[in-house]
């Protein structure tokens, strides 16, 4: 299967494949740039219809990863591993061992831990087989510092767009309420915002509106409601050319990632006024906190620091892009860009 001259190929380093014929594992582990330091990020567990399919999100997860590290501010590059298969049917501790094999041989280039379908009990087993998983039980769960981050980047999308320090009495609609979204939208009724949430699982979304004051809404009608904000926290790809003209939110701020079904879309945000949070830059809180495994130490307050840092880091973003008269999405893959491009002058010194 060609790689190098995937759509989605951006110069990453390497790109393994990995099978084992006992444990049936089939997996894809992208290293996409380790300029600032060794690649890092989860490890996905999805039925993919096709090869092909998992392996355009390995490239483009693994690209984020190193965007958000290095707009984070932490010394890491950025990598994704994609485990191709059904985590509720074909997960087991045979293929995680397996692929934690893989990610030992790989002698420290990639730091994997969790991601969709892969929780952390499957991260301390990956950290059984091997020296080089994080987001283990001593960091805790990311979701919740995944969801306060993205509340401060939300806040400054806020500012920056409505000229208000509050998110008191706004309309937010939620994409998805499962680890991160459930913990958003706590984030979000004690900040005072109204509610309209959807899941494909309806018993997440009743699980939320019992403990939180929320309107719940079928999937298919999350894009068109009539709210202030529209936080995609699911899946990928959902903002596109079909989705993007129902919107009626004028800021979109969630944690999944990859929300841009591609590039050009970050202007069509723009074009229609939408300011768009980008999803790397706000959803970096679960890393924040989940590298203290790798560097071996953690600190719980300065790590809620770098978590308020995320809104002067958005907020940045914002006036960048409107002084250039440029879509968020590009000021931050540029400003990444250059962080890393420094560091790689720095280093031929
Ligand atoms: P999750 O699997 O716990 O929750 C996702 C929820 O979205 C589930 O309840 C699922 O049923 C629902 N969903 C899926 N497709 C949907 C659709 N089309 N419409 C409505 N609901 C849908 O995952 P999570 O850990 O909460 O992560 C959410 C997103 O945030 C993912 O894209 C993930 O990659 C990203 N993210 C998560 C973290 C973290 O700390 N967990 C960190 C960074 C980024």
């Amino acid at each position: 299967m060609p790689v190098f001259d995937n759509s989605e190929y951006d110069n990453h380093e390497q790109v393994l494949f990995c099978h084992d014929r006992e444990s049936g594992l089939f997996a894809i582990i992208a290293i996409h740039d380790t300029t600032l330091g060794p690649a890092a990020g989860g490890c996905r567990m999805w039925p993919y219809a096709s090869v092909e399919e998992a392996l355009l999100d390995a490239l483009r997860l693994s690209r984020a990863m190193t965007y958000k590290n290095a707009l984070a501010d932490l010394p890491l590059g950025g990598g994704k591993a994609v485990i191709i298969g059904d985590p509720f049917k074909e997960k087991n501790d045979k293929l995680l061992a397996s692929f934690a094999g893989f990610v030992q041989r790989l002698g420290g280039q990639y730091y994997t831990a969790e991601d969709i379908g892969i929780g952390i009990k499957d991260v301390e087993l990956l950290a059984r087989e091997c020296d080089y998983a994080f987001g283990l039980a001593t960091t805790g769960d990311p979701s919740p510092f995944t969801s306060l981050g993205c509340f401060h980047g939300m806040r400054a999308a806020v500012k920056h767009k409505l000229g208000r320090d509050s998110l008191h009495g706004l309309t937010v609609s939620v994409q998805g309420v499962g680890n991160v979204g459930r913990h958003l939208c706590k984030n979000l009724s004690e900040a005072g915002a109204k509610l309209i949430i959807t899941d494909v699982n309806p018993g997440a979304a009743a699980h939320v509106s019992e403990n939180v004051e929320a309107k719940v809404v079928a999937p298919e009608e999350i894009y068109s409601q009539d709210v202030d904000i529209f936080s995609p926290c699911a899946r990928g790809g959902i903002l596109n050319d079909d989705t993007i003209p129902q919107l009626k939110a004028s800021i979109v701020a969630g944690s999944a990632n990859n929300q841009l079904a591609e590039a050009r879309h970050g202007k069509m945000l723009c074009d229609r006024g939408i300011l768009y949070a980008p999803d790397y830059v706000i959803n970096a809180g679960g890393m924040l906190n989940a590298s203290g495994d790798i560097f071996g130490q953690y600190d719980a307050n300065q790590v809620m620091k770098r978590l308020s840092g995320l809104y002067d880091a958005t907020l940045r973003i914002f006036e960048t892009a409107q002084q250039e008269g440029r879509p968020t999405s590009e000021v931050a893959d540029d400003l990444a860009r250059q962080i890393i491009a420094a560091k790689r002058a720095s280093k031929k010194k």
